[in-house]
C-alpha cells in the first residue's frame, strides 16, 4: 500500500466512524419549508434551519437575513464548523434559538403538525419519528426556557416522568408562550355571527367546536408534599419516586374492575373498564386478576382517582368540593300543581342511522324511543305540562306500540326547522341541544322562570356486564366552562342554530345547573327504587364520563351545551347485562320506567305520584 492509498484508507475509516457516530446519536429529521430551506432536528434536541445563501451572500449578510442581527454570526459560524466562505447551492445551519421569530414559527409549524387551533394554548402533536424529544426541549422552543416543563406537564395532566410519546398531543398554555407564538393563536371568539359566517374549514368540518376552558385544570399535589386526610376509610395514601398514590386493600369477593376501577376511577363502559383494570394490574405487578388474595394492596395513582377520593388538601379535590358546595346551595323552589306551566323536553337518544347500543338486533334507539313515548303519553294524560320531543320516528309517529319486541326503524328525525333525518350521530346530538335551547327560550318568555323547564335525554347504555340498573349524568360545574358553537351548513341552515349559534355559561349558571340537575336526578332515582327498578349501587349520579387515564373527562354534548338549567342524561338500564337486556324487551318494564320518570318529575315540583294503575292510550 503506497502512502496515497494509506491516506485514502484513513479517510474512509474516519468517514465511517463519523457516520457510525451520527447513527448512534440518532437520525436527523428534516421537513421541507420551500425555497430551498429545510427545518432539521438532530438527536431529538438540536433544531436548525438549513438554508442556502443568496448569490454572493457572505456569512454576515446571511446571518442578518435569517436572524435579524449580526450578533448571531458567531453562533451560525460555529454551527457550520466555521466556513471560510459560503458556497452557493449548499445549505448552512442556523440554530433555532437565533432565528427571527417568523422563521421560528415556520420551523415549529413544519416540525409539529398542529392538531387543533385553540385560543388559549399552542397544541403540538409529537410525530411518530420523534423518539428522543424531551418536554424540556419542547418547552425551550416554545416558551424560551426549559424550566416551564413542569407547568406544561401539569397543564396536560402528564405523568411524573414527563415523557413524550409519538402521537401525544401537548398543549402549551398561552401565558407561557414566546410572544410570536402567543400572537399566532386565534383570537378568542366574541362576535358569534361574524365567526360563524366563515367558520367553515377546508374539509367542511366544523371549526368552532369546543372552545377551550377559561382556566387551566388545578395543579396536582407534588410527590413528597404532606398528604391530607382520606375522605374514604377504604383508602390510605402514600408516595414514592413515581408520585402519589392511594392504596386499597382487596376485600372478600372483590374484583379489580368493580372494587377499584368502577368505584374509585369512575369508568363504567365495558371496554374502558377492562383497559383500566389491565393498566392497574400492570402498575401493581398483578399477573392474574382472577387470583388475588384478600388484603392484597392495590396502588391507584392520584391522576387516576376521581376527585372525591383524593386527600382533602389536593387541589383537584378542593376544586371539586368548592363546586359541590356551591351547587348544593341551589334547589328547586317551584311548586306546580299538575305541572301547570312546566315544560318537559323529552329526548330519546340516537335514532335514524344511529342505532346506539346494538345487542343481537336489539337497538337502543328503538327501545328508548318507546320509553320516551310512554312518558310523553303519561304526562299528557295525567298532567298539564307542555311536552316537547326532540325527535320523531316517521315509521310510527307518536303512537305507543302495545308489544314487547319492537320493529327496527331508521326513520327518526330531529325536529329542528327544517328537520334533520338522522344520518350522523354527532350532528344529531348537537342539533338536539340547539332545539332544546330554542324551545326553552320560548318557554321562559311565558313562564318567566328557567326552573320551569326540564330536559331529559333517555338512553340505555352498554356498560361492564357486572353493572345493573339506572344511572344519571348531570353537568359538572368544572367541565362546562367555555364558549361553544357549531358551524357548517348542516347547522347554519337550521332556524334554531341561527337564533343563537353559540352558548356559554357563567360560573353561577353552571353551579346552579349542577345543583338543580342533581336534585332532579336524586328524585328520579328514588322514584326508580320505589317502582322496584334497579339503580347502580356505586355512584348512580355521575357528573362526567371517564374514558381512559390520560383522556380528559367530559359531559355528554346534549347536556353540556344545553341551556335548560335542569338537565339530565338518564341511562335506564345496562344493555350489556343479560337481565337488564331481557327486561328492556318487555313493554311492562318500559311502562314502569316511564311511570318512574314522570313520578320523579312530579316529585321535583312537589307533587304527589301518579295514581295507580295508569292507563296508557295504546294505539289500536
Ligand atoms: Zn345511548
Amino acid at each position: 500500500m503506497d502512502i496515497r492509498n494509506r491516506r485514502a484508507a484513513g479517510w474512509i475509516v474516519l468517514v465511517g466512524l463519523l457516520l457510525t457516530a451520527t447513527a448512534a446519536l440518532g437520525e436527523t429529521i428534516r421537513r421541507n419549508l420551500g425555497e430551498g430551506q429545510v427545518a432539521a432536528l438532530v438527536d431529538g434536541k438540536h433544531l436548525h434551519l438549513e438554508a442556502p445563501p443568496l448569490r454572493g451572500e457572505g456569512l454576515l449578510a446571511f446571518t442578518r437575513r435569517l436572524t435579524g442581527t449580526d450578533e448571531a454570526a458567531r453562533a451560525v459560524s460555529q454551527a457550520n464548523r466555521r466556513p471560510r466562505r459560503l458556497l452557493s447551492g449548499v445549505r448552512y445551519r442556523v440554530p433555532y434559538e437565533v432565528l427571527t421569530p417568523d422563521l421560528q414559527l415556520k420551523v415549529i409549524g413544519a416540525m409539529f403538525p398542529e392538531p387543533q387551533r385553540r385560543s388559549d394554548a399552542w397544541s403540538v402533536k409529537i410525530p411518530g419519528s420523534f423518539r428522543d424529544l424531551s418536554l424540556w426541549t419542547l418547552s425551550e422552543w416554545l416558551t424560551g426556557t426549559g424550566t416551564h416543563f413542569q407547568e406544561i406537564g401539569t397543564f396536560n395532566r402528564m405523568n411524573r416522568d414527563y415523557g413524550l410519546v409519538p402521537g401525544q398531543v401537548v398543549l402549551i398554555p398561552k401565558h407561557l408562550l414566546l410572544p410570536t407564538f402567543q400572537a399566532a393563536l386565534p383570537a378568542p371568539p366574541q362576535e358569534p355571527q361574524a365567526q360563524i359566517a366563515d367558520g367553515q374549514s377546508p374539509q367542511g368540518e366544523p371549526t368552532l367546536d369546543d372552545e377551550p376552558d377559561d382556566e387551566p385544570p388545578p395543579v396536582a399535589l407534588p410527590p413528597g408534599a404532606p398528604l391530607g386526610a382520606s375522605p374514604d376509610h377504604r383508602l390510605t395514601f402514600d408516595s414514592d419516586a413515581s408520585g402519589n398514590y392511594a392504596v386499597y386493600r382487596l376485600e372478600r369477593g372483590d374484583a379489580l374492575y368493580s372494587a377499584v376501577v368502577v368505584r374509585f376511577i369512575g369508568a363504567v363502559r365495558a371496554k374502558e373498564v377492562n383497559q383500566l383494570a389491565k393498566e392497574l394490574a400492570d402498575l401493581n405487578g398483578i399477573r392474574d386478576v382472577t387470583d388475588m388474595p384478600v388484603g392484597q394492596p392495590v396502588r391507584i395513582p392520584f391522576d387516576m382517582l376521581l376527585p372525591e377520593f383524593l386527600p382533602t388538601n389536593d387541589p383537584r379535590r378542593q376544586e371539586w368540593e368548592k363546586n359541590r358546595a356551591a351547587s348544593a346551595q341551589y334547589s328547586n323552589t317551584v311548586r306546580a300543581s299538575r305541572l301547570e306551566g312546566i315544560t318537559v323536553i323529552l329526548d330519546a337518544g340516537h335514532g335514524g342511522e344511529d342505532s346506539g347500543t346494538n345487542h343481537q338486533g336489539t337497538w337502543e334507539s328503538v327501545y328508548v324511543y318507546d320509553v320516551m313515548l310512554r312518558a310523553k303519553s303519561l304526562l299528557e294524560a295525567a298532567t298539564a305540562a307542555d311536552v316537547i320531543t326532540t325527535t320523531i320516528d316517521d315509521a310510527k309517529g307518536f303512537s305507543v306500540l302495545d308489544r314487547d319486541e319492537l320493529p327496527r326503524s331508521r326513520r327518526h328525525r330531529v325536529l329542528t326547522h327544517p328537520p334533520y333525518p338522522i344520518r350522523d350521530a354527532r350532528v344529531s346530538a348537537h342539533l338536539r341541544w340547539y332545539l332544546a335551547n330554542s324551545r326553552h327560550r320560548k318557554a321562559v318568555k311565558t313562564s318567566r322562570d328557567s326552573a320551569k323547564t326540564v330536559f331529559l335525554s333517555i338512553h340505555a347504555d352498554s356498560l361492564h356486564h357486572s353493572l345493573r340498573g339506572a344511572m344519571v349524568y348531570v353537568p359538572s360545574t368544572s367541565l362546562t366552562k367555555g364558549t361553544f358553537g357549531k358551524s357548517g351548513s348542516v347547522y347554519s341552515s337550521r332556524r334554531e342554530v341561527k337564533e343563537r349559534p353559540r352558548v356559554s355559561f357563567s360560573w353561577k349558571e353552571r353551579t346552579r345547573s349542577e345543583g338543580l340537575s342533581r336534585q332532579l336526578a336524586t328524585k328520579l332515582l328514588s322514584s326508580f327504587k320505589r317502582h322496584s327498578l334497579a339503580v347502580h349501587r356505586e355512584k348512580p349520579i355521575r357528573d362526567r364520563i371517564i374514558r381512559c387515564r390520560r383522556c380528559r373527562p367530559f359531559v355528554p354534548a346534549v347536556v353540556r351545551y344545553n341551556e335548560v338549567p335542569t338537565k339530565l342524561l338518564l341511562e335506564i338500564c345496562n344493555m350489556n347485562n343479560p337481565n337488564d337486556r331481557a327486561l328492556l324487551r318487555t313493554k311492562a318494564f318500559r311502562q314502569r320506567v316511564a311511570t318512574a320518570i314522570v313520578d320523579g318529575i312530579l316529585d321535583y315540583y312537589g307533587q304527589p305520584a301518579l295514581p295507580k294503575p295508569v292507563q296508557v292510550a295504546d294505539s289500536p
